[in-house]
């Protein structure tokens, strides 16, 4: 089994990421410049990312990109809360994937990334009322599948360059689960992901509010090697939601056409049963021939859509 210490420093001690040496870090966010780099460049290709297979058209926007590292307090404690039997700590998820490593939360870090809707599918799917637009469908099956190719990429990049990295989604172990506090939960969460990595705050919906908006799709990958982390630029969870943060709004409310947003937040349950027994079946029989778990209605003709609404009150909401 593979036993090293820092990938790019050998007077790191064994079994640690850094010697902590300032020009370990300088070499860290040159490495974290490159790997932006690489994504970006990744996603340009549009044989990458296209709406439908043979597409020149394409799925995202250009990505935003964050990291933090394991040690992080917010996951234990994001472990705690939504549920302390099944959600992972990053070491306990990176073990999954390379059994025996000696590895301490500090040598890992999480990278997560945005990937915004574009222009088109979000105005397409501002016209729809009850049922999803084709678009979003195309995006929410075939962006999906853009999103773990894209995974799969980042794990080879850092592979090629003798850096162990998983994708905690993709992992046989990962499995739907129920949270007694949240309802329907999973092993990983990227939306909780990304908001340790500074990328943005959870709405009324549930859905995360980054700076270019809610319409997105997120991914993550976690690494052995520390990152220096981005900036959380805020102070609460809720912070860029506008119904949190100054009692307004609640447009993805009206959005929603079953009501499974309130003032008490997302009803996953009523959520989860309109979409599969409708959009689900609409997808199938009116738009691809096959049910994909298309929705998203609250996620588009909101103010939250493709922006953070609280930027002009707060004069912040960019890192
Ligand atoms: S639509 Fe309004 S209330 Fe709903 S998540 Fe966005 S900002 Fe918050
Ligand atoms: S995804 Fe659809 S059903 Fe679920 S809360 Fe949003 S609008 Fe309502």
């Amino acid at each position: 089994m593979e036993e090293r210490g820092c990938l790019l420093c050998p007077l790191a001690p064994r079994g640690r990421a850094l010697c902590g040496k300032l020009r370990c870090r300088r070499e860290l966010a040159l490495n974290l410049n490159e790997l932006k780099q690489f994504i970006s460049a990744w996603m340009a290709l549009p044989e990458n990312d296209a709406i439908t297979p043979d597409s020149d058209i394409p799925a995202f926007d250009v990505p935003l990109i964050g990291c933090a590292s394991g040690a992080d307090a917010l996951f234990p404690f994001l472990k705690e809360d939504i549920g302390a039997d099944f959600y992972w700590l990053l070491e306990e998820a990176f073990f999954l994937a390379f059994p025996g490593l000696d590895i301490a939360a500090d040598d890992l870090s999480i990278i997560a990334w945005i990937l915004p809707q574009t222009e088109p599918t979000r105005l397409a799917h501002r016209r729809a009322e009850k049922l999803p637009s084709i678009e979003w469908s195309r995006a929410r099956h075939y962006g999906e599948k853009v999103n773990v190719a894209l995974r799969k990429a980042v794990v080879e990049q850092f592979a090629s360059k003798g850096v162990a990295a998983c994708a905690p989604v993709l992992l046989p172990e990962w499995s739907r689960q129920f949270s007694s506090k949240y309802a329907f939960a999973s092993s990983w969460s990227e939306r909780h992901a990304a908001y340790v990595c500074g990328l943005g705050t959870f709405g009324l919906s549930d859905g995360l509010i980054t700076r270019v908006g809610k319409a997105v799709r997120v991914g993550s990958v976690i690494v052995r090697a520390a990152f220096p982390s981005t900036p959380r630029p805020y102070k609460h969870h809720r912070e860029w939601c506008l119904f949190h943060a100054k009692g307004k709004c609640r447009a993805c409310m009206k959005r929603c056409p079953v009501g499974a947003i309130s003032e008490s937040g997302h009803d996953k349950e009523k959520c989860k049963q309109y979409i599969r027994t409708v959009t689900a079946v609409h997808v199938e029989e009116a738009q691809l021939g096959f049910r994909v778990n298309s929705c998203g209605l609250c996620q588009t003709k909101v103010p939250c859509e493709h922006r953070n609404p609280t930027e002009r009150l707060q004069g912040s909401g960019r890192s």
